[in-house]
């Protein structure tokens, strides 16, 4: 019986995983979700606590701070030290506890700044990452390493994955969160905010020029790739999970997917004195493509409306 510890298992990717989880379940496998309830993983003596008490043969290492543009444009040093500490926490106490197989998530937004496109695996390391947010990019970047120094000296399968931008139920609505759930959250607001304000008068400010472009994968299917990765998936190289490069879209698309799902008929207005940050990371998921043909990604509109529809219906305990 494999036992599976999902850190970070409280967040937008761990509930997802929870979710596909519940439905599959499966005989073979115990999965348990920890928040930082269960445990503070920026402290060793209580990771090691928690792995003590699961006793997982398997981790799939979500835990992170995690943040959108602006949140990590100010704090750099918290990113950097923060999961500099969880990340070593988690893989040595993995080692100690002899757990086989770890799976860890970077990000697509660590890749380099100043590159050719698509980026792909193997050029994580190959330059310095978009300056807004070095101290994240760099965190995760050193889990590559990290998963190959085990691996040269133990044998190891830590392995990591590399998500494009995510979106979905149970996100980070609040300002220090990502675009989706900024905008969802943000355009909800105006409306309750100004009732008195007829809907086609109204105007809702997109941050930065609304030209940058971004992959969006919808957390359930990001959480499906994972679960195939965890149990099929045996390098220790790290593989891209994203979208196709052709489903990339600009940030005004996004916010007028999301005006759409919430029946807004104001104005959208960009805000150019706001940062736009890195203006795209187009990532190439042939890796993927190549090992698991088959699989279908949400369509966006249709994900978009399904998170918007959960964060209507959940408005009193989302994360806000
Ligand atoms: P999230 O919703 O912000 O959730 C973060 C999770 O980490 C929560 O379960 C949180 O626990 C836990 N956590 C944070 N600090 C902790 C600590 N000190 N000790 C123990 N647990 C701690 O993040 P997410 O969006 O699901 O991100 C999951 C992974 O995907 C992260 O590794 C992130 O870097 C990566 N990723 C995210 C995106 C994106 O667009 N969101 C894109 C690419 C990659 P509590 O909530 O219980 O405090
Ligand atoms: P990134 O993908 O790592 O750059 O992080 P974000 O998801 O935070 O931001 C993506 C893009 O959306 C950037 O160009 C932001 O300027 C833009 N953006 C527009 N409105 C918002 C908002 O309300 N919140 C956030 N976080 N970004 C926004």
């Amino acid at each position: 019986m494999k036992k599976v510890l999902v850190t970070g298992g409280t967040g937008l990717v761990g509930k997802a995983l929870e979710t596909v989880i519940k439905k599959e379940q499966p005989t073979d496998e115990k999965w348990f979700f920890a928040g930082s309830k269960d445990g503070d993983l920026t402290n060793l003596a209580s990771t090691q606590a928690l792995f003590e008490r699961e006793k997982p043969t398997h981790v799939i290492h979500l835990a992170a701070l995690v943040g959108g543009l602006f949140y990590n444009m100010n704090n750099n040093l918290d990113f950097l030290r923060n999961n500099l500490l969880i990340n070593d926490h988690v893989l040595q106490t993995a080692h100690e506890q002899g757990c086989k197989k770890v799976v860890s998530c970077l990000s697509t937004c660590i890749f380099p700044d100043k590159t050719s496109y698509p980026i792909d695996e193997t050029m994580v390391h190959n330059g310095p990452p978009h300056p807004s947010n070095y101290g994240y990019s760099y965190a995760k970047r050193l889990i590559d390493i990290q998963n190959h120094a085990y691996h040269d000296k133990y044998g190891h399968l830590y392995t990591s994955v590399i998500p494009c931008n995510i979106f979905g139920p149970h996100d980070n609505y609040k300002p220090e969160g990502h675009v989706i759930p900024g905008l969802i959250n943000r355009m909800y607001k105006l409306r309750l905010d100004q009732p008195d304000v007829p809907e086609g008068e109204k105007v809702f400010t997109v941050f930065g020029s609304g030209k940058p472009l971004r992959q969006f994968i919808y957390s359930l299917d990001l959480a499906k790739l994972i679960i195939w990765v965890l149990r099929n998936y045996d390098s220790v190289e790290p593989i891209v999970l994203s979208v196709d490069e052709e489903q990339e879209v600009t940030i005004l698309e996004v916010a007028q997917a999301i005006a759409k799902a919430l029946n807004f008929k104001g104005k959208l207005v960009c805000d150019t004195s706001k940062a736009d940050g890195q203006y795209k990371k187009t990532a190439s998921n042939a890796k993927l493509r190549s090992l698991l043909p088959n699989f279908v990604f949400t369509n966006f509109e249709t994900a978009i409306k399904e998170s918007v529809q959960w964060y209507v219906d959940n408005y009193n305990q989302a994360r806000k």
